[in-house]
């Protein structure tokens, strides 16, 4: 099994000089890795204890922008501290960069020493203590889809977003000599990881030219999440330091497939997936039908969750493979929601909607949310949808993100699950990226319109 790192191993790298940095890390509302750079010898003194930082980084966007309009920090409140406190839990080595390693911190009240309830690893820890509080665990996987292009991050930027060339130029889908070609990057991404205590399962090419998929065994909710976050960055770093870019956006290109991020999940008991019910003809137990029961009801409430910009919704298309109807399906890919191990011990659902570009924590604890609600209100799983679940025009995903954020907005039951902090401070959020939008004037635009307007 792939290890970890533990405060006495660190301590031991660092008198042996193998490691001298460590990276003191939260997570943003986008999902990122922020924080600093401490010399090891600072941390083991003392920045193990906590750190600090300025409070806009949980107020802000991809940009990391001041912005008008949250409620957590402003110009009025004088932009104070949080405190960073190392979750030391998930200390790791980063093998890719020398004598490196990084730990995730909690994001406390700088005063109070509360945790920031609006912080996204607070916000999945609250829905899986709730689901604690019933007896079950979440066994959760993320199965992360990204594109690989032959120039580097700077080239790209510096042809203005234009000359930008798939790593193949064929469909890789599963395709072993092609992705023979991408070894001197997805070796390394599955060795370091693996390396740095992250249990990767597989690499594989995905649908379309240049496009990949990383799969980590499944795992606690909040460990998959901190891995799927620590993996996204390895991805982004490996691949930059072999001189390629990169891109997780959900749909980098109007003519190609987008990328998903799709999660994968099931309660246990005692070390037991009790989804399972053998007397079942598809193996469900009564409470995993409630479960998903509660992840359909709810889905468009938390959609914003798992399709966070405007690019999101790009994403859902028909006949790409991304979903477009909310609905569920046994081992069917065009269905919202696929049931996936019928019938046996490892079954478990597949929710489809979430693009590449979600942040996990945020859709992991929006679904464990929907879950609990449908256990706790015991609701009624509709049958499975048979075919085709392109064909047809119930249950249909928000199609905007100005959709999803009145959905969410309007969520009494995200209000009650998670608090109307929550659910305020994520509704400006996707307000910010629709006022940013609405700002620019497009390349489409000029291109339809100079001429023949
Ligand atoms: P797919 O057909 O979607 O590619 P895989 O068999 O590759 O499915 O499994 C996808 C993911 O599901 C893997 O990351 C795996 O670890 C995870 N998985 C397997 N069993 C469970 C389970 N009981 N609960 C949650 N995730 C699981």
């Amino acid at each position: 099994m792939s290890k970890a790192l533990d405060f006495k191993g660190l301590e031991s790298l660092v008198e042996a000089r193998e490691i001298d940095t460590v990276l003191v890390c939260f997570v943003d509302m986008q999902g990122r890795l922020i924080g600093k750079r401490f010399h090891a010898r600072h941390f083991l003194h003392s920045a193990w204890k906590e750190t600090h930082c300025c409070n806009h980084l949980l107020a802000t966007d991809l940009e990391t922008s001041i912005l008008e309009g949250y409620a957590s920090t402003s110009w009025q409140s004088g932009y104070g501290d949080y405190t960073m406190k190392p979750d030391l839990a998930t200390l790791r080595r980063v093998p890719w960069l020398e004598g490196t390693a990084m730990v995730l911190c909690d994001v406390l009240d700088h005063h109070g020493h509360e945790e920031v309830t609006i912080s996204p690893r607070a916000i999945l820890k609250r829905q899986v203590a709730r689901l604690a509080e019933l007896g079950f665990d979440a066994m959760m996987a993320t199965e992360l889809e990204f594109f690989l292009f032959k120039e580097s991050f700077e080239d790209i930027d510096r042809s203005g977003f234009r000359e930008i060339t798939p790593i193949s130029s064929y469909n890789e889908d599963s395709h072993i000599f092609q992705t023979t070609k991408e070894e001197h990057i997805m070796r390394p991404i599955r060795n370091h990881l693996w390396n740095a205590g992250i249990p990767v399962e597989s690499t594989k090419g995905e649908a379309e030219t240049g496009q990949e998929e990383l799969n980590i065994r499944y795992a606690l909710a909040m460990d998959t999440a901190d891995f799927h976050t620590f993996a996204k960055h390895a991805v982004k770093e490996i691949a930059w330091q072999q001189g390629h870019g990169v891109t997780f956006l959900a749909k980098w290109h109007q003519g190609k497939v987008g990328s998903s991020s799709h999660v994968h999940q099931s309660l246990w008991q005692k070390g037991k997936n009790i989804f399972f019910d053998s007397t079942d003809s598809l193996g469900m137990s009564e409470l995993m039908k409630s479960y998903m029961a509660g992840l359909l009801h709810y889905a468009a409430d938390y959609t914003y969750f798992m399709a966070p910009y405007i690019n999101s919704y790009k994403r859902f298309s028909k006949g790409t493979f991304a979903p477009t109807r909310i609905i569920w399906s046994v081992d069917n890919r065009t269905a919202g929601f696929r049931l996936c191990g019928a019938g046996t011990k490892t079954v478990r659902v597949e929710c489809r909607i979430p693009g590449s570009d979600m942040n996990p924590y945020l859709a992991m604890a929006a679904m464990l949310a929907a879950g609990i609600a449908g256990i706790e209100a015991k609701l009624q799983l509709p049958p499975p949808t048979v075919g085709d679940a392109y064909q047809g025009d119930t249950g249909m995903i928000p199609n905007s993100l100005a959709a999803a954020r009145d959905a969410l907005r309007d969520s009494s039951f995200l209000r009650a699950a998670m608090g109307d902090e929550v659910v305020d401070h994520y509704t400006r959020a996707a307000e910010v990226e629709i006022e940013a939008f609405d700002a620019v004037v497009t390349d489409w635009e000029i291109a339809r319109g100079f001429e023949r307007a």
